[in-house]
């Protein structure tokens, strides 16, 4: 089945304005994506008519608000396939996440001398947490490399892993380069070893099917706001039988099971690490983002992004002294480039005048940039809702960019 791609528009009402007297052609989904009505009415409808704390009260609201809040959990266990509820623990985006798993399993598992595996593709987010928290601990952090294709090296991660390796934390899907890394071998791999592997799925859960059962991870992390939701809601999943030895990760209300004076006995899970007043109404509102996703069809979102990368990739092509960023085998919808050397905010600037709205710069993946030498690209990240008008509209403003820079540059 396909999607009707005009409908799908017509949810997303913000698409049909202009800027500088332009059609907007959005296309910087990797950075976060667009609302449909469902979730923005979502949103609203829990303000007007629901809102109240929740797991407090025993009054009506509050009963009816931790109901809808609690569907939310159950969708999201559905959603990636996860064993049990309690595995789903509500964060507040991916970079939480992370820092999450760093701080407690850091603080459990890590000592000197000990050894975190991650890859140089990574997003800061999936970076820097391990280097500050390895720098703690006297502990080491290894990048495993990627080549010009932006592959990864398996032969190297097989070497990478030993006796001191505590942890792997890779990224699934590169939001720099787009590539689809094998996650589901990798863990295979450090799970030999018995090595547990946190994956940050931030780019992955938009655009395809993900099942933690099947790729056995131990932990996954992901965001709301990419995958059509709200912005300060995100997941981790970890599975159980580490959830159950970690400690909680903050502490004060909802974490706890009784205070007294003397000692604090912890609440059961997931809320053991959900300390305070969650993120209630946007967590309702990623409910009805979910919904939308599976309506739609997570896999005919996966073909219409998949058709798309390649016309775009196309289009581009034909433009003289276009190169691509990531040319893996395996990519999601991201398109990395630059023209000749023409820098790419010059290109992101002149672009954005013409309505496109693209990504310039590192990207939070510095090395990325620095293994390939520059200084950044310019990313086009593809939605549910792009068309082939707007990868059109993309290659038609570039050429001309590339014109009008190009003379400028000959003054
Ligand atoms: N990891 C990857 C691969 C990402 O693309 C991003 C967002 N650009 C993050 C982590 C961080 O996500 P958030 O800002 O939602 O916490």
């Amino acid at each position: 089945m396909s999607i009707d791609i005009r409908k799908i528009r017509d949810d997303f009402p913000i698409l049909h304005q202009e800027v500088y007297g332009k059609p907007y052609v959005y296309l910087d989904n990797a950075a976060t994506t667009q609302k449909p009505l469902a979730v923005i009415n979502a949103l609203s409808d829990f303000y007007r008519n629901y809102n109240s704390n929740v797991h407090r009260g025993v009054h009506y609201l509050s009963q009816k608000a931790t109901g809808m809040f609690e569907e939310t959990r159950d969708q999201v266990k559905e959603l990636i396939n996860a064993a049990f509820r309690q595995e789903i623990i509500f964060t507040k985006g991916t970079t939480e996440s992370v820092n999450f798993i760093a701080a407690v399993y850091g603080e459990t598992f890590i000592s000197q001398g000990d050894e975190i595996i991650t890859t140089v593709m990574e997003h800061h987010s999936n970076l820097v947490p391990w280097k500050l928290m390895a720098e703690k601990y006297g502990a080491k952090v290894k990048y495993i490399p990627f080549n010009e294709q932006g592959v990864l090296d398996i032969a190297a991660y097989r070497e990478a892993l030993n006796d001191r390796t505590k942890l792997v934390a890779i990224g699934h899907v590169s939001n720099a380069l787009g590539t689809i890394h094998p996650v589901k071998e990798m863990t295979a791999i450090a799970h030999e070893k018995n090595i547990p592997v946190m994956i940050d799925g931030a780019q992955a859960t938009p655009h395809m099917n993900v099942d933690v059962r099947e790729l056995d991870c131990d932990f996954y992390c992901f965001s709301a706001h990419k995958m059509y939701g709200p912005t300060g809601v995100g997941v981790l999943y970890g599975k159980k039988k580490w959830l159950e030895q970690l400690p909680p990760y903050q502490s004060g209300g909802e974490m706890i099971d009784s205070v007294t004076l003397e000692g604090v006995t912890f609440n059961e899970l997931p809320y053991k690490f959900e300390a305070g007043t969650p993120n209630v109404a946007d967590i309702v509102a990623y409910g009805a983002a979910i919904d939308y996703m599976q309506e739609t069809g997570i896999e005919n979102i996966s073909r219409h992004e998949q058709e798309l990368l390649h016309y775009t990739t196309e289009a581009l092509s034909t433009i003289d002294g276009f190169k691509m960023y990531g040319e893996a085998p395996a990519k999601a919808g991201v398109i990395s480039f630059l023209i000749g050397d023409i820098h790419p905010y010059d290109m992101g600037m002149i672009i954005d005048k013409m309505g496109i709205a693209v990504r310039t710069g590192h990207h939070c993946a510095q090395p990325v940039m620095e293994h390939f030498g520059i200084a950044g690209t310019v990313r086009a990240s593809l939605g549910m809702y792009n068309t082939r008008e707007d990868a059109d509209h993309l290659a038609e403003a570039v050429k001309k960019a590339k014109k009008m820079l190009n003379s400028t540059l000959r003054l």
